[in-house]
């Protein structure tokens, strides 16, 4: 199944304002469209630093550390940040 997308209703207005400038209704259907329950997707990156004995891996937007053995996790567990890739 294909991944949902979202789109901005700002931006969706612009858009119909600009193609449609006669159509009212479209605009209005905008406005009024039902809103997601959508959370923005905030960015992180692990930064790795000295730990203890070793070195641990920190969220650059929580400060949380996990030593994470088996590969870095793609979201924070304790933030949710999503991790880019260095
Ligand atoms: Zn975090």
């Amino acid at each position: 199944m294909a991944e949902k997308e979202y789109i901005e209703r700002d931006g969706l207005l612009e858009w119909a304002r600009e193609f449609y400038p006669e159509e009212k209704v479209f605009a209005s259907a905008v406005i009024n469209a039902p809103t997601a329950d959508v959370q923005e997707v905030r960015h992180g990156k692990w930064i790795e630093k000295p730990y203890l004995l070793g070195t641990s891996n920190f969220c650059s937007l929580c400060g949380e550390n996990y030593g994470m053995p088996h590969g870095k996790y793609k979201f924070c567990p304790n933030c949710g940040a999503k991790m880019d890739k260095e």
